[in-house]
């Protein structure tokens, strides 16, 4: 079945755009990738040095404001998680992601003009059987009043996620994601990465969100959103906070099967989280997605007749 083979894009395909934090114009190639590449960032400006940055999360250098990948050669491209949950989502495997900047272009913030990309690109199974990560033990990781947790699941990535700004037009949000293409694409793609106003001075000085602006971020002021047309959606912040954790769960480099909670984090806390993930092999084990499910559904049968013969026992 296809469903449980390797994909990359059909075609490739290209956007331009300004870096969120660095301001500069950045041009960016999405191109189809062979079997077991996985998600590969490719800095064609690296002149000399290693160009290649897989987007896994030990490859993760910094996590302020942004999710940054680096190499040993110290090349860099930051910025990558709309991109990442976007990729995702549409259930993407390998792709080579050829990029002339240190930073992905931020479009409008949000994950929604990547989803278009590839769907303009097109999506094709690669005949490859598809591996998944599936969670096998709780992993917890807390810090101060943050807290992540994985748990066992059966089938699929099933994620929670909740924040608490004391800002009264954010308040406290909370949101639930099966996470599947139509799922994301329909109710959380569109969301945008905010900022708060007073934050923007201190920003800019450590040089962050340079290319910040109303076109691609929601900012807040106290209690006022200062974007015109408002919000996309009443609860845009938790959403855009759960787009963020679906681009950095995939940092793990699999499609998960887990069921996923997360309360008031951020791209530290979810990299931290993977981190623990790998630090013990019997928190989880990687399967082969077509033998898992076909297992499953002769258990789910066996389980069913038992079911059946125990009523006509009674
Ligand atoms: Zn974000």
């Amino acid at each position: 079945m296809e469903k449980y083979q390797q994909k990359t894009i059909k075609h490739e395909i290209s956007c331009v755009g300004i870096g969120l934090h660095t301001g500069n114009k950045i041009s960016m190639t999405l191109k189809p990738a062979e079997i077991n590449t996985g998600i590969v960032f490719h800095r064609t400006d690296a002149a000399g040095r290693d160009a290649y940055i897989p987007a896994r999360h030990e490859y993760v250098v910094d996590t302020r404001m942004c999710t940054c990948i680096g190499n040993k050669d110290g090349v860099k491209v930051a910025t990558i998680e709309h991109l990442m949950a976007a990729i995702h989502a549409m259930g993407v495997n390998n792709l080579m992601i050829d990029i002339d900047g240190p930073e992905t272009p931020v479009m409008d913030g949000s994950s929604a003009p990547f989803v278009f990309l590839l769907e303009c690109a097109g999506i094709k199974a690669q005949g490859a059987p598809l591996k998944a990560l599936r969670i096998l033990k709780t992993v917890r990781y807390t810090s101060g009043d943050k807290e992540l947790v994985l748990t066992p699941a059966e089938k699929g990535l099933n994620m929670h996620f909740s924040i608490d700004f004391p800002a009264s037009v954010i308040g406290h949000q909370e949101a639930d994601l099966d996470l599947t293409a139509a799922n994301f694409k329909n109710m959380f793609s569109r969301a945008r990465t905010f900022g708060f106003l007073q934050d923007i001075e201190m920003l800019r000085s450590i040089g962050l969100a340079r290319g910040g602006s109303l076109d691609n971020a929601i900012l807040v002021n106290d209690n006022t959103i200062m974007n015109k047309d408002g919000l996309r959606y009443s609860n845009e912040f938790v959403r855009h906070k759960m787009l963020d954790a679906v681009g950095d769960l995939y940092m793990c480099g699999y499609p998960m099967i887990a069921d996923f909670s997360g309360s008031r984090s951020g791209h530290t806390d979810t990299n931290a989280l993977l981190s623990a993930v790998f630090a013990d092999e019997s928190n989880y084990e990687i399967i082969d997605m077509a033998t898992y499910y076909a297992s499953l559904a002769e258990h789910k049968a066996v389980e069913e007749d038992e079911d059946l013969m125990q009523l006509e026992c009674a």
